[in-house]
């Protein structure tokens, strides 16, 4: 294992930044506490043991220590910090409150206290943290008090107690404020992600849509012919690729107008496109009012019957057309390429195939579909 991948593991416990982004530092800040706090209660446990033979003391250490070690592997196992943070604020609360009872500030010793609304704010809820903070500082300024005129053998005095209480409230403050600040900016940021996805997801929508008649565009068909071809080769079921174009379309436009024939289109759209609702059946636009399909299905028939009902299905929607020579109403001429070779055949073999098919079904006398 390299350096950094160790470095990685120990601090997060290999937890995917995705999975915990906005309790990431947590996370670290965590882990290094734990880690702290693990080697101080074990060098605690054998200076008491060793030096001091305060057996007493060395058990309560034992069970800190144990405690912390057992966080650790909790949080490296389960991937799961809230227990391991309560555990920790708890031993942090007992263990600084205790020392300060004890310690009566030899040496400056109150001075560990500060870290408990530093560790505790930051690795807590901060509104969950602070009256638990409050807590702490409502016995610690009691014991200071309490120890007024005795601790240090009596040079602690009221303003030493005041300026303790002072410097722990500002202290706090501080603290809270900052995490409420970041909390503030995570959220903006959070905002601004979610707002990004969509909109990339907007785009991405659009990228694939035409955007006259909202169906499939040709830079789509690439994908899904890929994948469709895929599919079909492997159940060994039918693939069909047609073109299909709409009959005298520019004496359409020529007759209602341009914008009629904008409109005819999208009509034609929607209805191929509520025809071909299976989930292996797809419309595209290639472009003008020129379009091409793909279905696949282990039954040719079934494929070449489906296809007879969409010629039948457009001329249906009675599109008045009274300069076609075919027919009073829009129609279309279709050609279409069923295969299972799917060694022979590639996009553009089968385009092609299919190509001269509508291009017999044009010169055949248009409104009809021609099978290559
Ligand atoms: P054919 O039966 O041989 O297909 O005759 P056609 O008139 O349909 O074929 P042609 O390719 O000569 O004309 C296609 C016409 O389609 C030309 C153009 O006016 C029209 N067209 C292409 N794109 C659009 C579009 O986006 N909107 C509208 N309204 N018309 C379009
Ligand atoms: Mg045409
Ligand atoms: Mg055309």
């Amino acid at each position: 294992m390299k350096t950094s991948e160790l470095f990685t593991t120990l601090l997060t416990a290999d937890i995917k930044y995705e999975k915990y982004s906005r309790n990431y530092r947590r996370l670290v800040l965590l882990n290094v506490l734990l880690y702290i706090a693990t080697t101080m209660s074990g060098i605690f446990l054998f200076i008491n043991i060793f030096k001091l033979e305060d057996y007493l003391v060395a058990g309560m250490d034992l069970i800190v220590c144990l405690s912390l070690a057992y966080a650790i592997y909790d949080v490296h196992k389960n991937k799961r910090l809230p227990r391991a943070i309560n555990l920790f604020v708890f031993i942090l609360f007992a263990f600084l409150l205790s020392f300060s009872l004890v310690n009566q500030n030899e040496s400056n010793g109150l001075v560990w206290t500060i870290f408990f609304p530093l560790v505790s704010i930051l690795l807590m809820n901060k509104n969950q943290a602070l009256p638990i903070v409050s807590f702490f500082y409502i016995l610690l300024f009691f014991f200071a008090f309490d120890g007024v005129g005795t601790w240090q053998n009596g040079d602690w005095n009221v303003v030493s107690s005041l300026r303790l209480m002072a410097s722990s409230i500002t202290l706090t403050y501080i603290v809270y404020f900052m995490e409420y600040s970041h909390e503030i900016s995570e959220n903006k940021l959070e905002l601004i992600r979610l707002k990004e996805k969509e909109t990339m997801k907007v785009l991405a929508e659009l990228s694939i849509r035409d955007s006259l008649t909202k169906l499939y565009n040709r830079r789509h068909l690439d994908t899904i012919f890929k994948k469709e071809f895929q599919t079909a080769k492997r159940h060994d079921y039918y693939f069909c690729f047609f073109i299909l174009d709409i009959d005298y379309f520019k004496q359409y436009n020529d007759t209602y107008g341009h914008k009629m024939g904008d409109d005819a289109l999208c009509t034609l759209s929607e209805a191929m496109n509520a025809f071909m609702r299976r989930s292996e059946d797809f419309v595209f636009r290639l472009g003008g009012e020129e379009f091409c399909g793909i279905c696949v299905n282990k039954d040719e028939s079934k494929i070449q019957a489906q296809l007879k009902v969409l010629l039948h299905a457009i001329q249906s929607l009675e599109i008045e057309h009274k300069s076609s020579l075919v027919s009073s109403v829009l129609t279309v001429s279709m050609g279409v390429k069923i295969t299972k070779d799917y060694e022979k055949y590639d996009f553009d073999t089968l385009y092609k195939e299919a190509d001269d098919a509508l291009y017999k079904a044009k010169n055949e006398g248009r409104n009809r579909l021609i099978f290559s």
